[in-house]
């Protein structure tokens, strides 16, 4: 018996018969998860061979087969997609993490005109620092050097007052420095305490 249900005009929607099983009387699509599977199949190849080869055929199980192997495709590309978006938001994140890194750059006196500087900060941005040690060491013919600040983080230690020339440097981009944020230099003078060493 049809339905009197009203359609939009303007969508032409074939119709579709939904052909229901003689045997467990589930529509044909829904026998295999029925109790009676092997009844249902056999009883519809007799009854209509047409039918039975739509849905049991070689090349429907075939279909069907794909469909399923689509069907995980799909998830291994949300998967995937996934997984892609994690490791963005990950680079993303050291990004981040790089930008507000701070390249210290420290005049210290050591005593009265004798001057050393630190530079902290500059592995964060990928740079070396025993070679950039030694190209500080090379343009400023004098001694350069990794050691350890007091809070246990590398640093470089040049002789000499040479802060205004290695900011000038980061900002040319010289050599091992390239790369390195201007925009992240921070300035730091220490003077000499008072009775100190
Ligand atoms: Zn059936």
């Amino acid at each position: 018996m049809a339905t009197t249900i009203e359609e939009p005009i303007s969508q032409a929607i074939p119709p579709i018969s939904v052909r229901y099983c003689a045997v467990c009387s589930f529509p044909l699509e829904y026998c295999e998860f029925g109790s009676s599977f092997t009844k249902c199949k056999e009883t519809l190849h007799e009854e209509d061979e047409d039918l039975y080869n739509k849905y049991y055929s070689e090349e429907a199980l075939q279909k069907k087969l794909g469909s399923i192997s689509l069907e995980a495709q799909s998830k291994l590309e949300k998967d995937t997609a996934a997984k892609e978006a994690k490791a963005e938001k990950k680079a993303d994140a050291a990004l981040k993490k790089k930008m507000a890194s701070q390249v210290t750059i420290k005049r210290i006196e050591r005593n009265k005109r004798k001057f050393v500087t630190s530079i902290h900060g500059l592995e964060a941005f990928g740079v070396d620092l025993k070679k950039v040690a030694k190209q500080f060491a090379t343009k400023f013919a004098t001694g350069a050097s990794v050691t350890k600040n007091p809070q246990g983080l590398d640093e470089i230690v040049v002789q000499g007052d040479v802060s205004a020339d290695i900011v000038e440097m980061i900002e040319d981009g010289v050599g091992l420095l390239k790369g390195v944020p201007k925009e992240n230099i921070v300035e730091v003078e220490e003077k000499k305490k008072k009775g100190g060493d």
